[in-house]
């Protein structure tokens, strides 16, 4: 479980740091293309504005010189990507070199449509043709006698070139792809050498837990043996003196059981945990625990039951089966008000599944609380269960017991009316 906690900080550390990759490379291909399209736009702009100048003082001479029109028929631009056309006040074509048959009529919509400023160059993009065709457009106005006459416009065909421009800023990105794999690969590393000395810092710790609970056990045991030796000694007549072991035998008892939820916990963590399984009746195991709990229901009044299945066989590790029938039983008899119930299922709702149910008519427990019941140490009413001897450890220990069967653990429960526990296990076959 802990372990899973540093792989998933190690990928969530190389997943941010490959998101952060990410957007600083798409900005970086943004301005890229962005610069290069400006720059090769300005560029053509300035010398399609110089082009149409020409163009239109050539129009000009040719127009007072009519006589030289004739000869000038085929008017040969000298790139044949560009264009111009000459159209008088009325609309009328008065010369022209022609763009190519395809874009020809793209030219005459956007001519149609555009009022542009002189001097000014604008790209127009073909929605329609299937080419995407795209064409870099001026207009500039023709005067005789301080009196426009006429209107140039001239055009260059740059489909090519946005074209170039489009490849260039793909293959950009491919090779951004290709570098943030390469940065993700080295992060998920860098992550992974990071987070060692976090590791080998949790594994001490851990390793500590275990070995504290480990060394505590001797000496709690030899003064719970003193203890007991105080409680029958005889010679110990005073009532309050009689109190003062009575008291010290129980949080002795206490602490014992603290100590050994403890190992529990730290060697699981240790995953030193191994199941020793066996044949083991699980319904005769629940019986047991009744047994075991029904001094302390009987005390409370509360009516402890058991349902299900007679007898139910199957391969278990018996000691820790017995572990969580009483950490559930336990709790439910424990937050469970006088004149209640608690009934223990044991059934077998399919061949190979085994389904062990703990429901009491208690307190219940709220949605919120529902999440956290299986943390270590976290108890709803740290006083109310202190009280009662519990130290918050029980149904982390329960959970641990089932995932180490492969089992779940689920609890359903509604505040006021009661809980249900629900362990569901697989039954392999036992023979
Ligand atoms: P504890 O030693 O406090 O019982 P557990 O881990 O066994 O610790 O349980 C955690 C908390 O879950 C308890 O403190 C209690 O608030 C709540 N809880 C457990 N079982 C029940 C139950 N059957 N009904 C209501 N609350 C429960």
């Amino acid at each position: 479980m802990s372990m899973n906690v540093f792989q998933e900080s190690r990928r969530k550390l190389t997943l941010y740091y490959s998101l952060i990759m990410a957007a600083f490379l798409i900005v970086l291909i943004f301005v890229v293309h962005q610069s290069m399209e400006w720059s090769m736009e300005s560029e053509q702009a300035r010398e399609l504005v110089e082009t149409a100048g020409r163009i239109a003082g050539g129009q000009e001479y040719l127009l007072q010189h009519p006589e030289l029109l004739d000869d000038a028929e085929d008017w040969r631009m000298e790139s044949d990507r560009l264009f111009f056309y000459v159209f008088d006040m009325e609309g009328e074509p008065i010369n022209f070199s022609r763009a190519s048959g395809q874009l020809e009529p793209f030219v005459f919509d956007i001519i149609s449509r555009w009022k542009a400023e002189p001097g000014e160059a604008a790209v127009m993009t073909d929605q329609k043709g299937r080419r995407h065709a795209r064409v870099m457009m001026t207009a500039q106005p023709m005067m005789a006698d301080g009196e426009q006459i006429a209107t140039v416009y001239v055009g260059k065909d740059v489909t090519a070139m946005y074209n170039g421009l489009e490849k260039a800023t793909y293959s950009l990105t491919g090779l951004a792809v290709l570098a943030l794999a390469v940065a993700a690969a080295i992060g998920h590393m860098l992550a992974g050498e990071a987070i060692v000395p976090l590791v080998e810092a949790y594994e001490k710790q851990r390793q500590f837990a275990a070995d504290a609970s480990h060394e505590l056990r001797t000496p709690l045991s030899v003064v719970m043996a003193s203890a007991d030796l105080l409680d029958n000694d005889p010679s110990i007549t005073s009532p309050f003196l009689k109190q003062v072991v009575a008291d010290v035998r129980d949080e002795v008892k206490k602490m014992t059981k603290l100590v050994s939820d403890l190992l529990f916990v730290a060697r699981s963590d240790n995953q030193a945990l191994k199941l020793k399984t066996s044949k083991v009746d699980l319904a005769a195991a629940a019986d047991q625990t009744i047994r075991l709990m029904q001094p302390l229901a009987d005390k409370k009044l509360i009516m402890l039951r058991r349902e299900g299945e007679g007898s139910l066989t199957a391969k278990l590790d018996e000691q820790k089966m017995k572990q969580l029938l009483l950490i559930l039983v336990d709790n439910a008899v424990k937050y469970t008000p006088e004149n209640g119930k608690v009934t223990v299922r044991v059934l077998s709702p399919t061949a190979g599944k085994i389904r062990l149910e703990v429901e009491d008519t208690g307190i219940g427990i709220s949605k919120e609380d529902k999440e956290k019941i299986f943390d270590r140490f976290f108890r709803v009413d740290k006083a109310r269960s202190r009280e009662m001897g519990g130290n918050g450890l029980g149904l982390a220990i329960a959970q641990e017991i089932v995932n180490l069967h492969g089992g779940t653990i689920n609890v359903e429960s509604e505040l006021g009316k009661g809980t249900k526990f629900i362990v569901t296990l697989k039954n392999e076959k036992t023979k």
